[in-house]
Order: structure tokens, then C-alpha cells, then sequence
């Protein structure tokens, strides 16, 4: 909307940075929407400062910048335009619940923007997060063909979050505003170590500074409903008027670091997504088919019958499963001192494995083992139930699936890379089929898509398409403030 300062600069270089091809151009647009003020909003009195906002986007980096008038981007009038409403759940809390219609007009105007554009990405700031959230389901629901990207906030060097609203505030003002990213602050603090979050507590602080507050709430980042804060990530959101200044601030409270779960039948490219995302994340990645696969290895290797649990379960006592996770290459697995990653593979463990799969001690297991390994988090689970029975409080879930034929074709080329023999599409394609009836239809956890998972039909995809998705899925869950794409 203008009045742009250092925040958005951040977004013009973020845009500079990110790779779209050749022909990148990046456009700024300055708009000051009627349609998202409320009558006793500052519409009047909002900043207009487009020669400042050009010279600010011409030093950054900016290709251009776009500042329509009204009648450009209604010219037939701004009440006679077509207009979003925005679903109610995403707008029942924090600045929803207070600014009736206000992310109606957002929603309304962005729509019109992007379509007069029709850019490829579209870089908005995290600081007005409950904004970020419902662009990115506008985007989704609408299926426009546009990334977005979120940038985290940037603050001055006092910690006050940077907003074009905040050259209304007095000097003295400006001192008491700083109460609230430090309060945030200790508040996450706190959580982080364990303590319990007392929002009457921190309402009452920030009253006690002359801050009068609007609304302080914990909600769920992706959902924008309201969550305790304890296991999984949760946003503790803030307005308050300053003087006459309205402000609004919010952190991320977590006690661990993020935990995504990705699963899906057999042959869904699973593997080689995931490690690619992983690796992209900084997150470590975990295969659990090939704890499966490493198992039915060492029953196979000692020819233990499939109904021996005593034999099974001192094998199981005794085996040394290491997993090498290796940054561009699929993961080595050892299994007692011996390198098994490419013999478990194989047309006879393949073939085996959903059944030893079945086995609750089998199970019982591999799950502790893989819940050891995501204790802390930072980790990317991919196998049949972990969204549904190994993390079910993760961050994520995707479940990544295709037809059945694709997933044949997509084995065969990973056998033939492999250098193992490979049967024909129809053999592959039956063997798929009655793996998943297995795997779906088992006692205990069975293959399903968790309630909360987000499917994937990769059929038609390629990898990067695939991972690109994913990714986008990661930050509007996971903000980039909270855990940023190293790659
Ligand atoms: O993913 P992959 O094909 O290597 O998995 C091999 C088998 O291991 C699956 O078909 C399934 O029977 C079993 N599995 C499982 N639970 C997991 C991962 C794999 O039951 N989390």
C-alpha cells in the first residue's frame, strides 16, 4: 500500500534473489485499497509517499513500480466490482474478528492485481501473517498458477516490527511501543523453557505500559484457530493501539524443531522427493520402508518362518540398524555391520515386506526406534503411517500419491537405475496393487491418509514440480521466520 520502508526492500531483494529464469522482471505495486478500510480507518490519513517509494524500490533492485489509481483498477466503481468473501474460518480471529470485511477487500483487490499481472511469484512480508495465510488459500482455492513467498518480519534495531503505520507514532510513543516485540519475546522465551503461557498475564504488562490491547491470541499458524501452546507449532498474535497508533505484532512458540510426515502408497516417487525437500530444509530425512525392508532382510538371511515371533523378536533384540544419510544420495543402510541398501531392494524382499510389515512386534519396533530419531525434530519421516500412527502431532502431512500405472513405471526406471532385473509394467503394476491392499489393509496402522494430511496426486508431475509444492505446503505451515529454505 506504500509508505514503503526497509520491510519491503527486504521483499524487492528477496525478489531479486530467487530464481525464475531469464526473463525475471520484478514489479512493485503501490495501492492504498479503499476497500479494506473500515469507515474509522486512517484511509485519509495513510501514508502517500510514491516519490520516496520509488527511489526505495529503484535502489533495491525493482524492475518497476505500479501504482494504479482507484479508476484503473475499478473502472466501473469500487462498489460495483465483483468481490471475494473470505471463508469464516480463516477470519473469525485475531484482526478478522476486529475489522469486519477488511480481508474481504484484500482478497477482493489482490485478485484484481494478480490478474492484471499475472506474475509467476508473489513476495509478501510475514509480518501481516493472517494476510499471508489467506492470500496463500485464495491462491490455492482459485488455482492460479502463482508461488508466493513469504519474507520474515524486519525490525528496527529496537526490535519494533516495521510497518508503514508506525510514522504515526510520537517520539515518546515510539519508547512505549517497544514493550510489545520485547514482551513477545520473553513470552516465547519462556515457552521454549518449558513455562506455561499466561496471555491475562501479558495482557495485563502490556495495559500496565499504556499499551491498550485489542486482542491476544494463540492460534494454530496454518488454520488461523485458536491452540494451546505446547507439542506443536503455535502463532501468539497481538493488536493493541499505541496512543492512536494501531499496532500488531506476533512470534511463533515452539518447544522443538519441526517435524514433517510424509506418506503414501507404493511407488508414489516418496523417496526421491523427500530426500531432494529434506535436503533443501536442513532437515534430516528418515526412510522407513527401508526399516521394513531391513527387518524382512535379516528373516530372510536367517530363514526364520514368517509365525516365529520368539526368533523374530531376539532378532530383533539384537539387530544394529544404522541409517548414512548422505546429502545427494540416497541413504546407506547397514544392518549388522553389512551394507544391505541395495539388496533390500530387491524383487524377494519386496515381495516379503508388507508382510513382516504386519507383524505388531515388528511394528511396535520400528516405531519406537523411528520416534527416538525424531525426538528432538528437524526430520522428514516418509513410510505408510506416519502421519497417522509415528508423529501424529507433526508440524506437516502430505500424503503423496499416483495411479497405480505411473507407480509401475516409475519403479521400473528406479530398478533399472539400480542395476536390478526389472519385471514387466504389468507384473509391477500388480505387485503395487496387492502391496497396497496389504499395507491398507493391515490391523495395526494401516496405509491411510491422516485427517489432517494434504494430498498430493502426482500423476503428470515431474520432481521439481512435486518438491516445489511441497515446499510452498512447508511455509505455509512452517514460516520462514521459524525455518527458512537453506537452498
Ligand atoms: O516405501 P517402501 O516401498 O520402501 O516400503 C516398503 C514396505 O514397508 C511397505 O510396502 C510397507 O509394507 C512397509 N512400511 C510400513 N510402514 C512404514 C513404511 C513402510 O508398513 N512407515
Amino acid at each position: 500500500m506504500g509508505g514503503l520502508h526497509k520491510g519491503h526492500a527486504e521483499l524487492i531483494k528477496v525478489a531479486n534473489q530467487t530464481s525464475l529464469g531469464e526473463s525475471k522482471r520484478v514489479l512493485v505495486s503501490v495501492f492504498i485499497n479503499p476497500l479494506q478500510f473500515g469507515p474509522k480507518e486512517d484511509f485519509e490519513s495513510y501514508p502517500r509517499t510514491l516519490n520516496n517509494d520509488c527511489n526505495l524500490a529503484q535502489k533495491n533492485g525493482a524492475d518497476a513500480i505500479w501504482a494504479p489509481s482507484v479508476n484503473e483498477i475499478f473502472p466501473n466503481g469500487i462498489n460495483s466490482h465483483f468481490s471475494i468473501k473470505v471463508p469464516k474460518h480463516l477470519t473469525t480471529h485475531l484482526c478478522g474478528s476486529c475489522r469486519p470485511g477488511h480481508f474481504d477487500g484484500v482478497a477482493s483487490v489482490i485478485v484484481r492485481l494478480l490478474s492484471l499481472v499475472k506474475p509467476k511469484l508473489l513476495i509478501l512480508g510475514e509480518k501481516d501473517w493472517q494476510q499471508l495465510v489467506i492470500i496463500r488459500h485464495l491462491i490455492d482455492d482459485l488455482g492460479l498458477p502463482i508461488h508466493i513467498k513469504g519474507v520474515p518480519t524486519i525490525r528496527d534495531k529496537h526490535g519494533l516490527a516495521l510497518s508503514s503505520r508506525n510514522s504515526y507514532l510520537k517520539a515518546n510513543e515510539k519508547e512505549t511501543a517497544l514493550h510489545l516485540p520485547r514482551l513477545l519475546k520473553e513470552s516465547a522465551k519462556d515457552v521454549k523453557n518449558g513455562l506455561f503461557l499466561n496471555k491475562e498475564k501479558l495482557s495485563s504488562k502490556l495495559e500496565k505500559y499504556g499499551l491498550k490491547v485489542e486482542y491476544i491470541e494463540t492460534v494454530d499458524p496454518y488454520q488461523l484457530q485458536p491452540m494451546k501452546e505446547g507439542k506443536q507449532l503455535c502463532m501468539l498474535a497481538v493488536a493493541l493501539k499505541c496512543g492512536e497508533t494501531r499496532l500488531i505484532d506476533h512470534t511463533f512458540l515452539m518447544t522443538h524443531q519441526p517435524i514433517v510426515a510424509i506418506d503414501g502408497p507404493a511407488g508414489a516417487g516418496k523417496s526421491t522427493v523427500t530426500r531432494e525437500f529434506a535436503r533443501r530444509l536442513g532437515l534430516l530425512y528418515l526412510d522407513t520402508g527401508a526399516m521394513y525392508r531391513a527387518v524382512t532382510w535379516i528373516i530372510q538371511e536367517k530363514n526364520i518362518e514368517l509365525n516365529d515371533d520368539d526368533a523374530i523378536q531376539i532378532n530383533l533384540n539384537n539387530l544394529d540398524i544404522k541409517f548414512e544419510v548422505s546429502p545427494n544420495g540416497p541413504q546407506t543402510v547397514w544392518v549388522n555391520g553389512q551394507d544391505v541398501s541395495n539388496i533390500i531392494r530387491s524383487q524377494s524382499i519386496t515381495k516379503l515386506v508388507s508382510k513382516v510389515a504386519c507383524k505388531p512386534i515388528v511394528r511396535e519396533y520400528l516405531t519406537t526406534m523411528q520416534r527416538r530419531m525424531g525426538e528432538d525434530g528437524g526430520i522428514v519421516a516418509e513410510g505408510r503411517d506416519i502421519g497417522t500412527a509415528v508423529f501424529p502431532h507433526a508440524e506437516l502431512k502430505i500424503f503423496l500419491t499416483a495411479s497405480a500405472s505411473e507407480r509401475a513405471k516409475r519403479r521400473s526406471i528406479d530398478l533399472k537405475q539400480r542395476g536390478l532385473p526389472v519385471p514387466s509394467l504389468k507384473d509391477l503394476e500388480s505387485q503395487i496393487t496387492e502391496r497396497d491392499n496389504l499395507d491398507s489393509s493391515r490391523d495395526i496402522a494401516p496405509l491411510k491418509k491422516a485427517e489432517d494430511a494434504i494430498e498430493i496426486i502426482t500423476d503428470g508431475m515431474n520432481i521439481e514440480a512435486v518438491i516445489t509444492k511441497m515446499l510452498n505446503l512447508f511455509h505455509s505451515h512452517i514460516p520462514e521466520e521459524v525455518w527458512p529454505t537453506t537452498y
